[in-house]
């Protein structure tokens, strides 16, 4: 792939030239109070071959999963099949507005309640609610949910249990809704210690916020046992669904004992996700939170189906509020349901099963050269650490680095924390063999470059980027967000 070095549009950019042959404006009497523009408007004079160039090369510029292999760790950036792209561009759905009466949309609101039929099998969880927009919007949703039951019950309850492993927004969402949080150190096997966490539960305990399979894409084995410590002393059970895809169709969150979780559809379910959105993060609820989810909701009537919109509209439900503006990402929904439908129940079961079949094979082929921290099989993403690097000079950041000259995008890196120099690689279940043994290959070289002490190689990495090693620290502090002209 050629990446050459381009201008920015307005240093390319020459007066007086133009695209289109208009003609001169006729002169009007000024009717704007003095407001109008007295000086150059500004925009770059481009002929329509350097507009076209422009944008077509800035849209190569996106490293994105239809170009190439993207095992980021903890993002499940699987290929998004176009059947999903081809039914959300259908008229009769991309056509819709929100504000349309319910009576024109039944097939819409259909098709929310088919979904949210699908995500509540697959959970084995009694309701859900539709509208978050993202993961940790549904993470608010859930522990929004809890803290009503709380105060529904008249108890004031202060802390929520998050494990060291988590992901940053179990924390935040914990502290945004005005709980302490209390960490969870993990045991020596990557999962919660189970001691430690015991001896954290009591009364003033709101909520343990869980992930599982964990961010060390480790299944949690006593998550049973930690849902009935959770509730002897009264306090809720948050899942953190972000990692449904390892077992969708293999366990149900229901059966262990969990009261809500988010399940984040553009990660599961295949839609496209990454620089911002959009997303989608239902969250499916047991029978005791269930009547405290959010507005809206789709009820299924004799009369066909009808949006809950307003508090007094349901007789046996405590809705906390709202949480946004209609009733959540359509375009994400109706995705979904086609990776559903299309894959069928025993395709759900296979998915997630070669998930977890590829991120083993990834373990097993690097484990001799790199350095896995915790011993036997993993779920549906890979974590080595950096003892492997021990005395190199070589860093994690360093082997990062190099795999983008190699043609591929990075693993997630130092994360999750509890593990020193961090390499999460999710491949998920829709890349072939012969894409991971070439990414095994590179890896193994890069280690193999790392131990014979090519640290100049490594620092000089990458290459063939517009930019290489950027002060990233820099730009991080001292962000320059605007273009100057260097033009007089
Ligand atoms: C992705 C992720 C989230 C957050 O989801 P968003 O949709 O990005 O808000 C939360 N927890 C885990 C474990 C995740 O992987």
């Amino acid at each position: 792939m050629i990446s050459l070095e381009q201008p920015l549009i307005f240093e390319q950019g020459q007066e007086g030239r133009c695209g289109v042959d208009l003609q001169d404006v006729p002169v009007h009497k000024q009717r704007l109070s003095g407001l109008h523009r007295e000086g150059a408007i500004g925009l770059p004079g481009l002929s329509e071959p350097q507009v076209v160039r422009h944008y077509t090369r800035l849209s190569q510029k996106n490293y994105g999963i239809d170009s190439v292999f993207y095992p980021l760790g903890s993002c499940t950036m699987k290929h998004n099949p176009r059947l999903n792209e081809k039914l959300a561009r259908l008229t009769g759905l991309s056509d819709l507005h929100p504000l349309q009466p319910t009576s024109t949309v039944q097939g819409a609101l259909e098709l929310i309640d088919q979904l949210a039929g699908w995500l509540k099998a697959l959970t084995g969880m009694s309701a859900v609610a539709m509208s978050p927009a993202a993961g940790a919007h549904g993470e608010f949703c859930g522990m929004a949910a809890i803290k009503s039951a709380l105060a529904a019950r008249g108890e004031h309850r202060t802390k929520v249990l998050v494990p060291e492993s988590a992901h940053g927004t179990n924390p935040a969402t914990a502290a945004a809704l005005g709980f302490a949080i209390e960490v969870i150190p993990a045991g020596v096997d990557g999962r919660v210690d189970l001691t430690a966490l015991t001896a954290k539960l009591d009364s003033s305990v709101a909520a343990i916020m869980l992930t599982n399979p964990n961010t060390c894409g480790l299944f949690e084995r006593d998550i049973k046992t930690i849902a009935d410590a959770v509730h002897k002393v009264g306090a809720y059970f948050y899942c953190d669904g972000a990692n449904f895809n390892a077992i969708v169709g293999l366990v149900r969150p229901a059966d262990l004992g969990i009261d809500a979780m988010h399940i984040n559809l553009h990660k599961t379910f295949s839609t496209p996700h990454g620089g911002g959105g959009p997303g989608s993060g239902p969250v499916v609820f047991a029978a005791s939170l269930a009547p405290f989810m959010p507005l809206p909701m789709v009820a299924h009537t004799a009369q066909g189906f009808r949006l809950i919109e307003r508090e007094d509209d349901t007789s046996h439900q405590k809705p906390f509020g709202r949480l946004k503006a209609f009733h959540g990402q359509m375009g994400m929904f109706i995705r979904a349901l086609a990776y559903i439908l299309s894959h069928g129940a025993d395709g759900l079961w296979q998915a997630s099963g070669d998930a977890v079949l590829n991120a083993n094979y990834v373990l097993a082929s690097l484990r001799d050269v790199m350095s896995a921290p915790f011993p036997g099989t993993c779920m549906h993403e890979a974590l080595f650490d950096d003892r492997f690097l021990k005395d190199t000079g070589v860093t994690t950041l360093d082997i990062a680095k190099a795999l983008i000259d190699r043609g591929y995008h990075p693993m997630t890196m130092y994360f999750p924390l509890v593990v020193h120099g961090a390499f999460l690689i999710e491949p998920t279940e829709s890349e072939t063999r012969q894409t991971l043994d070439g990414f095994i290959a590179t890896l193994r070289e890069l280690a193999t470059k790392a131990k014979q002490g090519e640290v100049d190689f490594f620092h000089q990495s990458p290459r063939l980027t517009p930019r290489r090693r950027i002060d990233e620290t820099r730009a991080a502090r001292q962000p320059v967000l605007r273009w100057k002209s260097t033009r007089a």
